[in-house]
Formats: structure tokens, sequence, C-alpha cells
């Protein structure tokens, strides 16, 4: 990471990176069950003052090397507040020369006005929720842009200089293979420096779940889904984008900082509505719940529960299931500096996935997925959270 100099403590003990939560959007999507809040934008100023109430409470200004400013919907916070969201993040958090800062955007509440704002604040980088190009797509999972609208949102980010990511999702209910073929197709030809690529999931609770339970919606089915994301997992890579994490997609030194500090396993700051962090070894989440998060941040008191500590074989299992995220895997000097562990011991209990050629170990010692392994990352990684390291 640049500039590493400036920073004295170990990275999973001391937070380099900051997550910021703006719950607000303008509806909720189908599939959605993330932290968020509807119809409350009269709040949005009262949830600033509630941030940097939280900040003043848990900290003093530090740098850091990255911001992640997500949602909800950030990009529906009107200019003013944009600006004011700055003011917080640079007093709290100055961002080191050279860091990355990200705001997360939708396609409907971005313009050439926020973009600019965003430059001007400090942000450098935009992620884009575009799902998809298909209006067949966005209509399923209840997007409410048009799809038009994505590709405008990309050229306002490129004309501010911002970096682009792109969000895409395969496995939309009606999606066929030949569609999602389109998708990818249209996402590059916009020349995203970025591209996360997820394959639908149906949360719990949430009323496209509901929709699939009573018959009223018709998931694609899995041999689809598996060629969705061999597809996509074939595509890219020949179109110039490395395949870096099991979702995740970059031009040459375009990964994601922010999001590499999470599969590290490495310590980050977390503020706002449902934020979690990880700091000095615990993790903890704030409540999700908006008229919760205002009224304890605002009268200065904690806004998450006492956190939980990972430690010892526990914290060693956690480490390897976030490293095997990236397709570079664990390295066995990185692992051991981190847990104190050597990545060699934590392979007894993984006998079932190293031989069904899941999990591969290199001759360096490095333990990564196989190309297989990732259409069954879950598989893996559930055995590593209970298996791994123990011999018996
Ligand atoms: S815009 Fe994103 S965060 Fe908001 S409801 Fe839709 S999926 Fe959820």
């Amino acid at each position: 990471m640049a500039n590493d100099k400036l920073f004295n403590g170990l990275p999973w003990i001391e937070p380099r990176a900051v997550y910021v939560h703006i719950p607000f959007c303008a509806h909720r999507c189908g599939y959605c069950d993330f932290a968020i809040a509807v119809g409350r934008d009269a709040e949005m100023e009262q949830y600033l003052e509630a941030l940097e109430a939280e900040a003043a409470r848990v900290i003093v200004p530090r740098p850091v090397a990255t911001w992640y400013v997500g949602g909800g919907t950030p990009s529906l916070l009107p200019a003013p507040l944009l600006a004011r969201l700055g003011t917080i993040l640079n007093r709290w958090f100055p961002l080191i020369a050279g860091g990355e800062a990200t705001l997360e955007a939708n396609p409907e509440s971005f313009d050439h006005e926020k973009a600019s704002l965003l430059r001007e604040i400090g942000f450098n980088r935009v992620s884009i929720g575009v799902q998809s190009f298909s209006q067949v797509a966005l209509d399923a999972l209840d997007r409410p842009h048009q799809a038009e609208a994505a590709a405008q949102a990309v050229k306002v980010a490129r004309d501010s200089g911002l970096n682009v990511s792109i969000d895409l999702i395969f496995g939309a209910p009606g999606q066929d293979l030949p569609a999602w073929n389109r998708d990818i197709e249209l996402a590059v030809a916009l020349a995203p420096d970025h591209v996360s690529a997820y394959g639908l999931t149906y949360e719990k609770g949430t009323p496209l779940e509901r929709r699939r339970r009573s018959g009223l919606v018709l998931p694609v089915c899995d041999d689809t889904e598996h060629a969705m994301f061999g597809l996509v997992m074939e595509k890219l890579p020949a179109l110039g984008y490395q395949h870096y994490e099991i979702s995740n997609y970059s031009r040459p030194g375009m990964e994601s900082r922010h999001n590499g500090v999470y599969w590290a396993n490495e310590a980050y700051w977390g503020l706002g509505m449902g934020a979690a962090r990880y700091v000095g070894g615990e993790r903890s989440v704030n409540t999700r719940d908006l008229s919760d998060y205002l009224r304890l941040a605002l009268s200065g008191a904690p806004t998450a529960r006492p956190g939980e500590r990972f430690e010892g074989l526990e914290a060693a299992r956690e480490t390897l299931f976030l490293n095997l995220r990236r397709a570079r895997g664990a390295d066995p000097v990185e692992f051991e500096r981190r847990t104190g562990r050597s990545l060699q011991s934590m392979l007894p209990g993984l006998e079932k996935v190293i031989d069904a050629r899941l999990l591969e170990i290199v001759p360096d010692g490095t333990v990564r997925l196989t190309p297989e392994g990732r259409f069954l990352a879950d598989t893996v990684a559930g055995e590593v959270l209970v298996k791994a390291g123990r011999d018996d």
C-alpha cells in the first residue's frame, strides 16, 4: 500500500481504511437486504450530524489510505450534504497522498455537479450500480433506473476524471446466457477500470424471495447460473480485466485497495447505520435502525453492542477464508505474519476440498482456489471456517 511509512502500527490492529454508510435510498429494490432507509430523506442532514458525533466519540483524527462510502445510495445526498460529508471525512480521516477514495453512485442520482464536487472533496473513484443494461433484468430486479442511464452515469464520471467501477448482477429472473453476454460486452464498451459481477442471491425476507416462494418468479436454473459465472470468468480476462477476486475484475493496478483490506483481514473503521468496524482485533456492528442510530449517536452513546473478538485458530480460519477470495490466495509469509500460524498448519482438515481439486497448494506454499473451486467457493469456505487446522 502506498505511503506505508505513515502508519506505525500493524495493519490488522491499526486501521488504514474507513467505511462510511449512507443508508438513504429512493426505493427498496426487490432483492435488497442491505441496511437502508426509504422515505427518510428529510433526516439526511441530521444523519450527517450523527456521523460526525460518532466519529468524535470513537476516534481522534487520523490519516487513512482508503475511504469507501457505500449504502444505500450515497449519490442520493444533495450536493450541499455531499460537501458536508467531505468535510467530515477530511477532518477525521485525512486521506494520505496517493490514497483511494470511492463513493457508490446510482445512475439516477448522479450528475455532473455531484461528480465535480466529489473530485473537489478528494474522491477519485465511483462505483456505479449498473446491474444490467437490459430493461427486462432491471425490471426483474426492481431497479429504478432505465438501461440508458447507466452509460450516461459512466460518461459523467469519466468527464470529471473519476475512475469507474461498474457493478453487474447475473442470474436475474428471465435473464438468459446471451443477455448476460450482452451485458458484459456493453459494460466493457464503456471502458470501466473495474467490474464487479455478482450472482443474484434470494435473501430471506426480501420481496423477490417472497415472490420466488409463491411461484411468481422463476429463478434461472443452476446450469445457466454456472454457465453465466463461467462466461464472465472467461470473457473479462480475455478483454484485459484480471480476475483478482471471486467477484471482481480490474485493469492492471486498478484493483479495489479498500476491499483488499477486507480480504487481507486487516483493520478498518466503520461509521454510520449498520456499519461494521474491525479495530484492535474486535469486530462490532452498528444498529441497523435509522431512528436508533440517530438517537444513540447524537446523544453520544455507543452505536454498537460490545464487539466480538476473534483469536487463535478461529482468527486464522477467518483470515484463510478471506484470503481465499483473492485469485492469488493465501500467501505463506503474509499469513504467518498476520496470524502467528503457518499456512501449512491450516491444511489438516481440508483434505476433502484438496482431494476434490477445489483447493490447491502451489510449489511456493501459496494456497488458493482452483478454477473449479471458484464455482464452489461457498463449499470451500464452509470447510475452511469449520475444519481448517484440525488434525483429528
Ligand atoms: S439502490 Fe442498492 S441499497 Fe438501495 S435498495 Fe437498491 S440495491 Fe438496496
